[in-house]
């Protein structure tokens, strides 16, 4: 089975996919390919493979990638095709952290092998302030992921589900049990 995580940036789709990946041994990340720079702690091939933006490209050219999109101008992800056997392989569900048009993609591709959920943050204010104290983006880039959070709330009903992240307990309950009857 197929999860897909999407929501605009800061609405806690990090701190969710990691508390489900904590909690369950059934299922397992899949790590995309990025040509932006490791931050803080991040490191090759656990958080992302981090590649040159020639090397995407030829991997593009190769039909390696099952999607892939340019997220923020000049910055590439995609999921490599690799990645889901290795992952499938190893008899787990496959986990997608994956921007919102990616995440569209990939319900389409699998159907019903696939949920699709949709992280919501409470309100544009509280995503502001949740990036604002995360401390990891510029104020230019903060902005510009805020313009890109309001476009993407418009493509929330094309998900599965719905979760907004308000209470965090309360969508980790959610979450749960919207997986306990996904997966049984
Ligand atoms: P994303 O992966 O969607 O960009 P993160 O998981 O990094 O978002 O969350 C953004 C920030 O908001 C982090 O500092 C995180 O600790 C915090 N956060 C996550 N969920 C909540 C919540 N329900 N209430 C308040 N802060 C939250
Ligand atoms: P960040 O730079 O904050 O790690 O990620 C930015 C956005 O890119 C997030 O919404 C993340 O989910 C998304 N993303 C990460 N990997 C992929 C991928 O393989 N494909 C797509 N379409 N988006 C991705």
């Amino acid at each position: 089975m197929i999860l897909i995580f999407s929501a605009p940036s800061g609405s806690g789709k990090s701190t969710l996919v990691q508390y489900l990946l904590d909690t369950r041994q059934d299922i397992e990340l899949s790590i995309s390919a990025t040509t932006r720079a490791p931050r803080g702690q991040e490191q090759d091939g656990r958080e992302y493979y981090f590649i040159t933006p020639e090397r995407f490209e030829q991997l593009i050219k190769e039909d390696a990638f099952v999607e892939w999109q340019q997220v923020y101008k000049g910055t590439y992800y995609g999921t490599l095709r690799s990645e889901i056997e290795r992952i499938e392989n190893a008899g787990h569900h496959v986990v997608f952290d994956i921007d919102v048009k990616g995440g569209i993609n990939v319900k389409r591709m699998f159907g019903d092998r696939a949920l699709a959920i949709f992280i919501s943050p409470p309100s544009i204010e509280a995503l502001r302030e949740r990036l604002t104290k995360r401390g990891t983006d510029s104020p230019e880039k903060i902005e510009e992921r805020l313009a890109k959070a309001e476009i993407e709330m418009a493509d929330a009903p094309l998900f599965d589900t719905i979760l907004v992240n308000d209470d965090l307990a309360t969508t980790k309950k959610e979450l749960d049990k919207e997986l306990a009857k996904f997966l049984g």
